[in-house]
């Protein structure tokens, strides 16, 4: 495979053939940021934060998933980019409902680092069942609060691809989707050790380590 030319925020860069544009952009010190990606995992590209601009293209493209193609024109921080962005991260945000506010581990979370980086406040999204579910300590080293989970998946992704365990899973469908483990059954020591990766990816505090660990 050769390389391409590509144009990122009005620089030339020269990258490998079928590198993504966020490949390229980070290897050259570009920043688009991401929820939903793990490195050298293949992009689900369900978070939709790292949109940019592609020159010629009629709709925004997601760059964790797109190749670079030999002259693109890339703008990953435009007005438009900023705009759409902003949006993103409030209707994510919309979908994040447990309580930060008592939330030791809130500062660790990328979603509300991206809204403060961007400057959204409170969602104005007016959502007519919002999901609250009660948070889960049956497990001695997840704690579980899906009422903070932006359903990224990269738990799911981390669980199943990289540690090969497949404790984690989507369940439901549409607006009650959700993680689960088993039939969402309680996620017991038996079924999840204590690798803590899930906890390590997740970009909220959906998933963190019980006080007493
Ligand atoms: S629990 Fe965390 S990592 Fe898993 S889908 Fe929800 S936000 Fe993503």
């Amino acid at each position: 495979m050769g390389n391409v030319n590509v144009n990122i925020d009005g620089r030339k860069i020269r990258v490998r053939e079928g590198s993504t544009i966020l490949e390229a952009a980070t290897a050259n010190g570009i920043t688009i940021p991401t929820l939903c990606h793990i490195k050298g995992q293949v992009p689900s590209g369900v978070c939709r934060v790292c949109v940019v601009e592609v020159e010629g293209s009629r709709t925004m493209m997601g760059a964790c998933h797109t190749p670079v193609a030999e002259g693109m024109v890339i703008h990953s921080k435009s007005p438009k980019v900023i705009a759409v962005r902003k949006v993103i991260v409030e209707l994510l945000l919309t979908a994040h409902t447990g309580d930060c506010v008592n939330d030791s581990n809130a500062e660790n979370c990328a979603l509300h680092n991206l809204a403060s980086d961007y400057e959204v406040g409170a969602p104005h999204f007016n959502v007519r069942n919002p999901r609250f579910y009660p948070a889960e300590e049956s497990n001695p080293y997840v704690k579980r609060d899906m009422s903070k989970c932006i359903l990224c998946r990269k738990c799911v992704k981390v669980c199943g691809e990289v540690v090969r365990k497949d404790v984690l899973s989507i369940g439901y469908r549409g607006f009650r989707s959700k993680v689960v483990s088993g039939f969402d059954e309680a996620l017991t020591a038996e079924a999840c050790r204590d690798c803590l990766k899930c906890i390590e990816h997740c970009p909220t505090g959906a998933l963190s380590a019980p006080a007493r660990v």
